[in-house]
């Protein structure tokens, strides 16, 4: 059962000539443990799509269902959905480990038990001796990957990442993406990361394509046409 489905959904903003489109005619599957990049260029509709899948943004045409999910509403998605966003995401008056425990703490995981879940992400990805700090004494590197053990901690089995080494240099956004892809497998959860970077999308197994809020699935079966143009 595929955990999300998209079904010739399309998102409009403002209306009249003055109206956007910023995604159309979009069908697509994300089944378990599939590890799909989404390449296109700024502007294509990447963010669009991801915020559809994640439940922060709904439909103006078509349907987004979560049918793997159980079909939740938007409260309950988010406790199978992690998502990592391209710049700073971490509160600034907390430090790294209650940042990543915030969110359980919100799911109403107990205190102890948020906090001992936060310190053993941060140790599981490396992160340890930041356990303490603000996001202001963090680099750009460390923060993302702090961003990634808040994803890790909650165990969510769908992590949506959207340009989440955009904004680092090869060598970290390199290491940030190892970080991720080695989480979600840890996870078993099926990772969906949006990027204009080719060389990132070669780090994962599918490359779909996004042009002028289109997307342009490979066909994986010579007979599905899926294939849009
Ligand atoms: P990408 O992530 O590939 O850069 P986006 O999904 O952010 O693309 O944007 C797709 C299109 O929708 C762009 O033309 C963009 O300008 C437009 N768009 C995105 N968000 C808004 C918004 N809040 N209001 C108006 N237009 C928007
Ligand atoms: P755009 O405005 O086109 O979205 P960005 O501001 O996101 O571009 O990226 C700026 C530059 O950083 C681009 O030249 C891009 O190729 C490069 N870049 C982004 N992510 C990575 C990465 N992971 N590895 C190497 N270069 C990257």
């Amino acid at each position: 059962t595929p955990l999300v489905r998209c079904e010739n959904a399309a998102r409009t903003y403002g209306s009249g000539v003055g109206a956007v489109v910023a995604v159309h005619g979009l069908s697509c599957e994300v089944p378990p443990g599939a590890r799909i990049a989404v390449v296109g260029p700024s502007g294509s509709g990447k963010s669009t799509l991801l915020h559809l899948m994640a439940g922060l943004d709904r439909p103006t045409a078509g349907r987004v269902s979560h049918p793997g999910l159980g079909d939740e509403d938007a409260v309950g998605l988010a406790r199978h959905i992690g998502i990592v966003f391209q710049g700073p995401s971490l509160l600034p008056p907390l430090t790294a480990v209650e940042n990543v425990a915030l969110p359980m703490r919100i799911d109403g995981v107990a205190e102890d038990e948020a906090g001992s879940r936060a310190r053993a992400a941060l140790v599981s990805l490396g992160l340890e001796e930041l356990a303490g700090r603000l996001p202001d004494e963090l680099s750009a590197g460390q923060a993302q990957r702090v961003a990634v053990a808040r994803v890790l901690a909650r165990r969510p089995r769908l992590v949506l990442a959207d340009e989440p080494t955009g904004q680092l240099d090869r060598e970290t956004g390199r290491q940030v993406l190892s970080v991720l892809l080695g989480t979600a497998d840890e996870l078993s959860a099926a990772v969906l990361v949006t990027t204009h970077d080719p060389r990132v999308a070669r780090e994962l197994d599918v490359q779909w394509y996004m042009a002028d809020g289109r997307l342009i699935q490979p066909a994986t079966d010579p007979g599905a046409g899926r294939r849009e143009v």
